[in-house]
């Protein structure tokens, strides 16, 4: 199935094998290995001459489902799924990139990212510079003779800064580097980056794709080229996608345009609600009018997302006081679920920061992030309320 249906159709019914016995609903191939039907055939698979399954560090039908319905909702030529967004990430770079190469990352990225960037590719010679998602020009003057990479989220986390995916697709391709982005908080159903020009997608398939909390799994996404060294970096160290974690995510695709729209006007409905509020200094949110790049975001995604952050007055005595008064909303670092989650970021996500990183980063001691959930937007409102009123 290709480009010829919807998004809403590709989600439900791309990538579908089915085994001998005509199973309507997609199966869970728990198995290690594959059988050949003759020594020739073993080895005619080991040379690649022949296609097909060898053994699960490589390919499994269920991950290779997978592989193909995220392909087909991202418009990738391939896709390579990994045990983690964090495995995900670490093979982009061990497939692209070589010691002595560089990198321009945004400021504002997942922490394990910068932590994997800066204190282990430093290690091994691999260099970063970290620039404002929202400056396009700060890219090109961080360019080196030995830049590969750009590295980018969009929306960014806490702050949903949305960056101009075409104009620093434009940058890398003048540099000869190639752009990765971070999807994580939009899903293809919100944003496609490599419409809008990007080389490569990277999923933490933890958040949206799987939209229950349920499973761990990322994915790479791009052209044959590229996914060939991610590829092989994954059937050689191993960072594999588990069929169970696969057919989780498979499942879970099934209705994430739905889950996307519902998260999208739970969190604008939300978001409208904590700007009118005398006791929230400030909102952001990319579907608010009052959001620095507002009209960039709404170009460049079908809807605002599921993430909202807002500052309250109070520092962080005031943040835990709401934090701590929600009798529904969940205290986790996690977000992309079906149930709605609160984020003091200065002290957990962000905490490993110095206090000028977090001041640049724009990070304050009274912000919140809330990744809406499919409760009803009343019951998350009044949650917040009580805090808020206290
Ligand atoms: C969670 C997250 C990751 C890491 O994914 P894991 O599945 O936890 O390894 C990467 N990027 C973003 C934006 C995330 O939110």
């Amino acid at each position: 199935m290709t480009e010829e249906y919807d998004l809403e159709t590709l989600a439900v019914r791309s990538g579908t094998l089915r085994s001998q016995f005509n199973e309507h609903s997609e199966a869970l191939f728990l198995t290690s290995s594959f059988v050949f039907e003759s020594a020739a055939q073993a080895a005619a698979r080991f040379k690649g001459e022949e296609p097909g399954n060898i053994y699960a560090r490589f390919t499994n039908p269920t991950v290779t489902m997978l592989e193909t319905r995220l392909a087909a909702l991202e418009g990738a030529e391939r896709c390579v799924a990994f045990s983690s967004g964090m495995a995900a990430i670490l093979a982009t770079v061990m497939g692209l990139m070589k010691a002595g190469e560089h990198i321009v990352a945004s400021r504002s990225i997942f922490g394990s990212t910068v932590q994997l960037f800066s204190n282990i590719l430093g290690r091994f010679g691999i260099e970063t510079t970290y620039v404002s998602p929202t400056e396009p020009e700060d890219w090109k003057r961080a360019v080196k003779p030995n830049t590969k990479l750009f590295f980018v989220e969009s929306p960014s986390n806490p702050l949903t800064e949305v960056s101009d995916i075409a104009a620093l697709a434009a940058i890398a391709r003048q540099a000869g580097a190639r752009l990765a982005v971070d999807n994580c908080f939009c899903s293809p159903a919100l944003q496609r980056p490599l419409d809008l020009g990007a080389d490569i997608v990277i999923h933490s398939a933890t958040k949206y794709l799987d939209g229950q909390g349920r499973v761990l799994g990322g994915a790479v996404l791009g052209s044959k080229e590229l996914m060939e060294g991610v590829y092989t970096f994954l059937r050689t160290a191993g960072p594999t996608l588990s069929a169970f974690n696969a057919w989780v995510i498979l499942k879970g695709l099934e209705t994430l345009s739905l889950r996307m729209e519902a998260h999208s006007k739970n969190a604008l409905e939300l978001a409208a609600w904590l700007e009118s509020h005398p006791k929230v200094e400030r909102v952001w949110y990319p579907g608010l009018p009052s959001h620095p790049q507002h009209a960039l975001a709404m170009r460049q995604q079908k809807t605002g997302g599921g993430i909202v952050a807002f500052e309250v007055a109070g520092g962080q005595a005031a943040a835990w006081r709401v934090i701590d008064a929600c009798r529904l909303l969940s205290i986790t670092a996690n977000l992309g679920d079906a149930k709605t989650t609160i984020t003091h970021p200065a002290s957990t996500t962000h905490s490993r920061m110095t206090a000028e990183q977090r001041a640049f980063a724009g990070i304050s001691d009274g912000l919140i992030r809330v990744a809406v959930g499919l409760e009803s937007v009343r019951d998350i409102r009044n949650d917040l309320a009580r805090g808020l009123e206290a």
